[in-house]
């Protein structure tokens, strides 16, 4: 008997993250996890979802900890051997007002939004099994096109950028904030966007790396903007409801799409990122 199908939402007790696990447990036939960093937290979204005859799993998960990761990981692998759905949604955004210097602005946005997406990535990519679906939940703000600075929009850009390169890009916009130079050499002001191109970048990235392996595990690997949504993030401004912004993150982890390596909206549209 073939093993049972396993999705996983980073962050996912509240906002988009939760409306997306919602609607894999209407629509997925498989053992969906809501995760989040704290366990009270992750266990009273599971219960609201059983409240509404759902049936979700549970298990703690902080990006930001490396030894959290590893724990996830090897009782993902431990129990179920394998990954079928990763949607990587848990990310950070500062407040417009914030008064936090940019620089620790920009370390801890990229450390969450960036590298620690890298970091779920590093230990959960051997765990997808055949015809994975992965989902990057990026931003309008991971547009190419919001990089002012064109020589910075090239390397990002880049058909053969790896994630080394990528690593160190992001690295070099944090120490640029340090020394206060991002805005002359181009960057914008935006920690978030920096975060967010570089997810749209990865996504680029590891869906090449994907279609380089062998055996092929034909995995498809796509970033998405979810839209415009009213969470804690965007302090309730947001337009959508979180099952409406869970929509295209949703087409994407269902599978039924030839997508790979692409930056869908929110209506499921494949923008040209580069444009
Ligand atoms: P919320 O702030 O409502 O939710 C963010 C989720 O991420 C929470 O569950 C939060 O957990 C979790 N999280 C943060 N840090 C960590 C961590 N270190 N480890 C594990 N989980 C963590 O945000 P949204 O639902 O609005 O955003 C979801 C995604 O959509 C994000 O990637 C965001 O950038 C993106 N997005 C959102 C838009 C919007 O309009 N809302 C627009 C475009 C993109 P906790 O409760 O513990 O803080």
């Amino acid at each position: 008997m073939a093993s049972q199908k396993v999705a996983i939402v980073t962050g996912s007790n509240k906002g988009i993250g939760y409306a997306i696990v919602k609607g894999l447990c209407e629509k997925y036939e498989g053992l969906v996890y809501v995760t989040a960093r704290n366990v009270e937290r992750g266990e009273k979204a599971v219960k609201s979802l059983k409240d509404l005859g759902f049936n979700p799993s549970f298990h703690q998960l902080d990006v930001n900890d490396q030894d959290s990761v590893d724990k996830f990981r090897d009782y993902i692998k431990t129990t179920h051997g394998g990954i079928d759905v990763l949607v990587n949604n848990a990310a950070i955004a500062f407040d417009n007002d914030a008064k936090e210097p940019v620089s620790e602005q920009a370390e801890k946005t990229l450390s969450t939004n960036y590298f620690s997406l890298v970091r779920v990535c590093d230990a959960l990519f051997p765990l997808l099994r055949e015809n994975a679906q992965v989902v990057n939940v990026s931003s309008s703000a991971g547009h190419l096109s919001r990089i002012p600075s064109t020589d910075l929009k090239k390397k990002f850009s880049d058909p053969s950028l790896t994630v080394e390169q990528l690593d160190d890009l992001m690295k070099q916009f944090i120490s640029d904030t340090k020394n206060g130079s991002h805005g002359e050499k181009g960057w914008g002001n935006s920690t978030y966007v920096v975060s967010k191109v570089g997810v749209s970048a990865l996504t680029r990235i590891q869906q090449r790396m994907f279609n380089a392996e062998s055996p092929q595990r034909n995995v498809s690997c796509n970033s998405v903007h979810p839209g415009y949504v009213d969470t804690d993030m965007t302090n309730h401004k947001g337009l959508l409801t979180i099952e409406e912004g869970a929509k295209a993150p949703l087409f994407l982890a269902l599978g039924q799409h030839q997508l790979k390596g692409q930056y869908i909206w929110l209506n499921t549209d494949v923008v040209d990122w580069l444009a």
